[in-house]
C-alpha cells in the first residue's frame, strides 16, 4: 500500500527512545510507507536532517528546512536558513528538500514573543514563495492570525500540519490553496470538530501525518509514536471517509505529488 507520512521528527523520535535510526527506517517500507518527510525546528537540527535524507533517499525519505513559532527566529537564526536553502537547492540535494517549514504562529505555547512569531513566520513564507516550496504550517491558538498572514501570500502551495480546527475553518484554510494534513489526534474519541473536518475536506486536498513522536494514534495511544504508525490514522479516516484504504492511499500519493515541483517526482 502506498503510504506517506508528511510530517514526523525522526531525530525527535530517536531522542525519545521510540527506536533507532535504522529500525525507525526499515519500519517505513515494513508498512508499506513510500515516502516520509522529517521535519525541522530550529537551525541547529538542518545538517543532520541533510545527512539523514541522504542516507535514506531510497526509502523516500525527505527534509524540510524551517523555523518553529517556539524556536528563536531571529535575524541570525532567518539567516542561518536562508543560507541553507540555497545551498541545498543549488546543489544535487535539492530533490530532497520538500519545503520550508515547519513555520507559523503557537499562541498557546508563547515560546517566543508574537511580534518575533510573526516576523519568522512571514518571512519563511516569503522564503518559500521565492524557491518554490511549499510552506509547512504550524497554528496553535492562532487560526485568524495565520489565515490573516498566510492571505497576503496567497494563493499558497502548502501543507497545515496536524490540522486541529473545525470544518468552517478548514474552508478557510482551503481558499488559500493550502493543503490539510491530519495527525493521529484525528482518531481520539473528544476530536470531534477535527472529525468534521477530516470528513469534509475534498479529496484532493487531503493529508496525513504522524508528527512523531507526539499524538500517537489509537489504538497504540499512550506508546511513542512512531512514522510507521501512519497506517492507524490512514484506516480511521477511511472509514470516517466511507471509503477504503487503498482508495485514500492513492488520493494522498496524488495529492502529495502535486505538491513537488516538477522533475522531483521520483517514485
Ligand atoms: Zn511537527
Amino acid at each position: 500500500m502506498p503510504y506517506i507520512d508528511t510530517h514526523a521528527h525522526f531525530d525527535l523520535c530517536i531522542e525519545e527512545g521510540t527506536g533507532v535510526e535504522e529500525d525507525l527506517v526499515a519500519g517505513l517500507g515494513m508498512n508499506g510507507i513510500y515516502r516520509a518527510v522529517h521535519v525541522t525546528i530550529d537551525t541547529g537540527g538542518f545538517s543532520w536532517a541533510l545527512a539523514f535524507a541522504r542516507r535514506h533517499a531510497d526509502r523516500g525519505v525527505l527534509f524540510t528546512l524551517g523555523i518553529h513559532p517556539s524556536s528563536k527566529g531571529d535575524d541570525g537564526e532567518f539567516g542561518k536558513l536562508e543560507r541553507f536553502t540555497a545551498g541545498v537547492m543549488e546543489s544535487d540535494d535539492a530533490p530532497l528538500l520538500f519545503g520550508i517549514g515547519e513555520a507559523g504562529l503557537d499562541y498557546y505555547r508563547m515560546r517566543q514573543t508574537k511580534d518575533a512569531q510573526i516576523r519568522s513566520f512571514e518571512r519563511q513564507i516569503q522564503l518559500a514563495k521565492k524557491w518554490d516550496l511549499p510552506i509547512i504550517v504550524h497554528s496553535r491558538d492562532a487560526a485568524e492570525e495565520s489565515l490573516a498572514l498566510l492571505g497576503k501570500y496567497a494563493p499558497l502551495r502548502g501543507i497545515m500540519h496536524c490540522f486541529s480546527e473545525g470544518s468552517a475553518m478548514a474552508r478557510r484554510f482551503l481558499d488559500l490553496g493550502l493543503h490539510l494534513s491530519f495527525a493521529g489526534n484525528v482518531t481520539y474519541r473528544a476530536a470531534l470538530p477535527l472529525q468534521e473536518s477530516a470528513a469534509y475536506v475534498p479529496e484532493d486536498r487531503l493529508l496525513l501525518e504522524t508528527d512523531a513522536p507526539f499524538l500517537t494514534p489509537v489504538p497504540l495511544r499512550g506508546k511513542k509514536n512512531r512514522p510507521d504508525y501512519v497506517v492507524h490514522t490512514y484506516a480511521y479516516v477511511a472509514e470516517l471517509r466511507g471509503t477504503t484504504r487503498e482508495h485514500l492511499a492513492g488520493k494522498i500519493a496524488d495529492n502529495f505529488k502535486t505538491l513537488l515541483p516538477a522533475g522531483k517526482d521520483g517514485d
